[in-house]
């Protein structure tokens, strides 16, 4: 049986005394709570060995939101797979479209990145998703195939079960615009033939796949009723505890 995830991803948000203070309440608010997900702060690298602190890494698993191409060396400015696991994070999100977008990561560069993240004993939380002008020129499928199958299609069925996919349409990210959840259901769908195609069935249904953009508590319980739909990559409405629960509790 697949898990149902709602992770959030801070980007470049707070400063680590506020960031403490959102993971404490957060925490706070999933601690003693019977949750049908599993909650992932994904955080600054400057956070994660403070957060790591105030969390029940037991209830609340902890991310990255990056790590470097390399393991270590002369790359200045750089964090590594092995200093991410090495502050007890357990996750990292990587191919988000802002780093594809603004720092040129490309499906190679991301491949090793996956590759790097798994050798250190972190799960990989991957995004794809394609632009308005993709989807108008009817290229979603074909934007996401190429995304997943360059980045992950090289990976054991063993390393596989530590991928979470996360549906990322661009258009929709921090601009209030949702995709429907019979667009989302679509993609995810289709993910999931995909992966079934080159992993087999099983793995394929054990795969969690998250919708991501503009998801908030308003729209996320009818987008985590569609089938495929396995929970949230959320930006904006993560920074700030009460929206975040609002969404993990959709379920
Ligand atoms: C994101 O950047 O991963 C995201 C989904 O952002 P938002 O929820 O703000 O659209």
């Amino acid at each position: 049986m697949r898990k149902n995830i709602v992770a959030g991803n801070w980007k470049m948000n707070t400063t680590v005394p506020e960031g403490v203070e959102l993971a404490k309440a957060v925490n706070e608010a999933v601690k003693n709570e019977q949750l049908k997900c599993d909650v992932i702060l994904g955080v600054p690298f400057t956070h994660l060995t403070a957060v790591k602190q105030v969390i029940d890494i037991n209830k609340v698993g902890l991310a990255a939101e990056n790590c470097a191409d390399h393991n270590s060396g002369a790359y200045t400015g750089e964090v590594s797979a092995p200093m991410v696991a090495s502050t007890g994070a357990n996750y990292v999100i990587l191919g988000h479209s802002e780093r594809r977008g603004y720092y040129n990561e490309s499906n190679q560069m991301l491949k090793t990145k996956v590759d790097l993240a798994l050798e250190a004993g972190l799960k990989v939380i991957f995004c794809c998703g394609e632009s308005l002008e993709e989807r108008e020129a009817g290229k979603v499928q074909d934007v996401i195939k190429q995304e997943i199958s360059e980045s992950l299609f090289h990976l054991s069925n063993e390393q596989w079960a530590n991928i979470v996919i996360a549906y990322e349409p661009i258009w929709a990210i921090g601009t209030g615009k949702t995709a429907t959840s019979d667009q989302a259901q679509e993609v995810h769908a289709f993910i999931r033939k995909l992966i079934a195609e080159r992993f087999g069935d099983e793995l394929a249904s054990n795969t969690t796949i998250l919708y991501g953009g503009s998801c908030k508590p308003s729209n996320a319980k009818e987008l985590f009723a569609k089938p495929d739909i396995d929970g949230g990559l959320i930006g904006g409405a993560s920074l700030k505890a009460q929206d975040f629960m609002g969404i993990v509790t959709a379920f």
